[in-house]
């Protein structure tokens, strides 16, 4: 498995890079411009030269761009839906031109117009997303919590838009440890953990999991909050991360910690790699 942290950029996208390599990552994630304002800044290609040198050099592989908190495509305002299409096409030019693996998304939430409508919008989504990126990259769609009418907090809800959607190659979806755990799948057990497996394998397939995002959970299973925790500090706990770190299934993809770093903060890393066997 290999290892990395969402790091901050500080300028131009190479300094996501330099960031992950100070902090030891393997892999990296970062966002496409700041997470919280619409439009993507474009990458030159100055840009993307320079952080295509600095990946390949560090040996940081693959790199993901998690979208801006503003994104919801499964918003009954046409205006949000389509702002939120647009950034994610964008998010996805910018991945193919910097090298970056796949743009991963919350999904948003639906605000009473009903989980069906919003199922249907989120699958309108990815196909306009997918037709008008013609790169490479993926797109994933993150599990969530499951609070209020935000939707991803159940894997049926993902296996009806690769139903609705025609499931593109292109299609899959990040599995967030704290948000499962958070949405009732009490992952906090190796059988817990293959339960929840097995459940995500009937409704999306697991071949469709192309991204982990490894935290700890401070809420309870089932409380639908997501508060993230640093690796072995939460409810989730080390035994489960040790089986999931080391789980067949799960073995060859990237993951990702979405915690504070450096300085006085806990070596999550460190102590992910540490529970690999062998
Ligand atoms: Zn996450
Ligand atoms: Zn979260």
């Amino acid at each position: 498995m290999r290892f990395g942290y969402h790091v901050k950029l500080a300028g131009s996208p190479v300094s996501a890079i330099k960031g992950g390599e100070e902090a030891g990552c393997d892999t990296i994630q970062m966002f496409p411009g700041s997470p919280r304002q619409w439009g993507t800044p474009k990458a030159s290609d100055e840009d993307a030269r320079a952080f295509r040198e600095a990946k390949a050099e560090a040996g940081i592989d693959p790199v993901i761009i998690h979208s801006i908190y503003l994104v919801n495509i499964a918003s009954p305002s046409d205006q949000v839906f389509g702002r939120s299409v647009s950034s994610l096409v964008s998010a996805l030019g910018k991945a193919d031109k910097l090298g970056a693996n796949a743009v991963v998304t919350h999904i948003g939430n639906h605000k009473g117009e009903g989980e069906r409508s919003g199922l249907e919008r989120i699958a309108a989504a990815v196909n306009s997303c997918l037709e008008r990126s013609p790169g490479e990259s993926m797109l994933l769609l993150e599990t969530t919590a499951g609070a209020g009418t935000s939707i991803g907090g159940r894997f049926e809800q993902f296996g009806e838009v690769f139903d609705i959607s025609g499931a593109p190659d292109r299609l899959g979806i990040c599995l967030d440890t704290c948000h499962v755990y958070a949405a009732g799948y009490d992952i906090s057990t190796p059988g817990g953990v293959d339960a929840a497996l097995e459940e995500l394998d009937k409704f999306i397939g697991l071949d469709r999991i192309k991204l982990l995002h490894l935290n700890d959970s401070k809420a309870e299973c089932g409380s639908h909050t997501d508060r993230h925790e640093h690796i072995g500090q939460g409810m989730i706990g080390m035994e489960a991360f040790r089986y999931i770190v080391n789980h067949e299934a799960l073995v060859e993809l990237p993951a990702i910690i979405e915690l504070a770093h450096g300085g006085s903060n806990p070596d999550d890393i460190g102590l992910l790699r540490s529970l690999v066997d062998g």
